[in-house]
């Protein structure tokens, strides 16, 4: 089978390797879709802490597929059955794990981190990933597609979950990227008042008006927190999310907060020699009642609400994929996400499907 395979930061290659073996309580997935993510992108370039030096791994976390074979001890799970998977394995034993939060526990396994990803043609899920509830059933009618994209959706709905937003409430969503589109498509979902999106540039801004955004502003060389207060006659916002990753949006967004609002970091802050410190404004925090959140990933509990939001035509996550690269085109697939002219970059193996048996058939899988 094809893989893109990290080797080292700033070297993926795509190799043609076995079909991972069938042990008895694994699952194995035709990868029917899968897409890129930052995280991705972050790994190409610089690594992760749960790689170790020389280490190789098959990439990519955002994936859905066809079960093809179930090892004998497998129950809940068929051949044939169309699942995707969540990538953050919990441990299952740890205080976080116990709550639940699957997402935050400090022993987790990831598949396309710790674990071989989605960037293949098949897809190993091992017993103890089956067991921890990582493989969902996905909805009837709900295509690959935006299956795969369920995951970083899903972690938008953890952080829009963690500011909660009403009807009364007035949103801004810094970052004009697939991460800023779902959150609006969420906002839009919990009724928020108004939705103001802000982006340096114009760009993908303009897409975001078809998923729900009221006002776009472009920042340009403006100053965000003038901006804003501009547009919403100096009162600022309920609610804002930062999704993306720049140490002046973050202390940007305290300032531009409406008495009582809330704000969540979504994004990262990242750089060589580790993330900045930013200076925020706690007096603002204190004397306006400001509540600030964060989050990362989301749990199997989001994921499985998510996958019944867009499983139910809630909304439609289709049209953030604006290209599909074959698996031999990954470096494209990477620039492509990396550059900002589009929102999602799909992967796809178009393999024929008499191939494809008889690799299945040299692994040893019965058809
Ligand atoms: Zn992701
Ligand atoms: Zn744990």
């Amino acid at each position: 089978m094809r893989a893109a395979v990290f080797h080292a930061p700033g070297t993926v290659v795509l190799e043609d390797r076995p079909i991972p073996a069938v042990g008895p309580g694994d699952l194995l997935i035709r990868v029917q879709a899968a897409s890129v993510c930052g995280t991705d992108l972050r790994i190409f370039n610089y690594g992760h802490f749960k790689l170790a030096p020389g280490a190789h791994r098959v990439q990519g976390h955002e994936t859905a597929g066809e079960i093809v074979a179930t090892g004998d001890e497998v129950t809940g799970y068929a051949v044939g059955d169309r699942v995707s998977v969540t990538p953050n394995v919990g441990c299952g034993r740890c205080p976080m794990c116990l709550r639940g939060l699957n997402n935050m526990c400090p022993d987790y396994e990831a598949f396309g981190v710790s674990l071989d990803g989605g960037f293949a043609e098949y897809l190993l899920v091992p017993a103890f990933a089956v067991q921890r509830g990582n493989v969902f059933h996905l909805p009837a009618g709900l295509d690959y597609t935006q299956a795969a994209l369920v995951e970083p959706f899903s972690c938008c709905l953890r952080g829009v979950r963690s500011v909660g937003i009403g009807p009364q409430d007035d949103v801004l969503v810094v970052g004009a990227g697939p991460i800023g589109a779902f959150t609006v498509m969420l906002a839009r979902l919990a009724g928020a008042r108004r939705i103001i999106v802000a982006n340096r540039s114009r760009g993908r801004l303009a897409q975001l008006a078809g998923y729900g955004a009221d006002t776009l502003i472009e920042v340009g060389d403006r100053d965000l927190v003038e901006a804003v207060k501009a547009e919403t006659g100096g009162r600022g916002v309920d609610v804002a999310i930062t999704a993306a990753s720049s140490a002046q949006v973050q202390a940007d967004a305290v300032q531009l907060l409406a008495t009582h609002g809330r704000l969540n970091f979504f994004a990262g802050l990242s750089g060589r020699g580790g993330p900045p410190t930013v200076a925020i404004d706690t007096n603002r925090v204190h004397y306006q009642g400001l509540t600030l959140t964060g989050t990362t990933g989301s749990s199997n509990a989001d994921y499985a609400d998510a996958l019944q939001i867009v499983g139910q035509g809630r909304v439609d996550l289709s049209g953030l994929l604006t290209r599909t690269f074959s698996v031999e085109d990954i470096h494209e697939a990477f620039a492509y996400a990396a550059s900002g002219a589009g929102m999602k970059a799909g992967i796809a193996f178009g393999t024929d499907p008499s191939a494809r048996a008889a690799d299945l058939e040299q692994a040893g899988v019965p058809a």
